[in-house]
């Protein structure tokens, strides 16, 4: 009897044990769940990067990563009004719109590279608006990140597209005007 009232503790015991840590897990998922504020590991990876790398550009507007289900450009930025209306010299915010596949499949390398590029269209907006082209932003971006990370991600942005862009368009000595803030080439730019 005692060995039988001893298994019996035991394996109570253990029940007891594997219901908190249940409910420990489920209480933890349920949370999740319902707080959809809660960042998800993407967005938190990709908007830690855009901080740390803007503060190396020592861009003082604020850029908020969005993730979204599809995005043509695969990342894109652009301005957005916060409160007050954008006057010249007036501190905007920015939004990078992140195509959440796209960012998924990006070693940290590779998003690196992608968010410099990003970010070098954001120095180009708060420092020369009318200049901006995908080579300026990339010159920009080489302050970051090697020409050779940029050329692999296009090849990578290329290859996922299925299309083909001029290097030398975009990253070689000749500027040319490409007016979308986007990393695609630029017949996907068109409507
Ligand atoms: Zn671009």
């Amino acid at each position: 009897m005692h060995s039988t009232n001893l298994t019996y503790l035991v394996a109570r015991g253990l029940i007891a044990s594997a219901v908190v840590v249940v409910c420990l897990f489920s209480s933890e998922r349920v949370a999740q769940a319902q707080d959809a504020s809660t960042p998800s590991p993407q967005l938190r990876r990709v908007q830690r990067l855009v901080d740390q790398l803007r503060a190396k550009l020592k861009i003082a507007e604020p850029v908020k990563v969005t993730l979204v289900p599809t995005n043509r450009l695969l990342m894109s930025v652009e301005p957005v009004k916060s409160g007050e209306p954008v006057k010249n010299g007036a501190k905007r915010n920015f939004r990078l719109n992140v195509e959440e596949e796209f960012v998924k499949g990006l070693s940290d390398d590779e998003l690196r590279a992608a968010v410099a590029h990003e970010l070098g269209h954001v120095w180009v907006f708060t420092h020369h608006p009318y200049l901006q082209t995908e080579q300026l932003a990339n010159d920009i971006a080489m302050r970051l990140v090697s020409r050779d990370a940029l050329v692999h991600l296009y090849d990578r942005v290329w290859s996922r597209r299925g299309t083909k862009g001029d290097l030398a368009l975009f990253l070689g000595p000749q500027a040319q005007t490409q007016p979308q803030a986007g990393l695609a080439p630029s017949d996907a730019h068109r409507p």
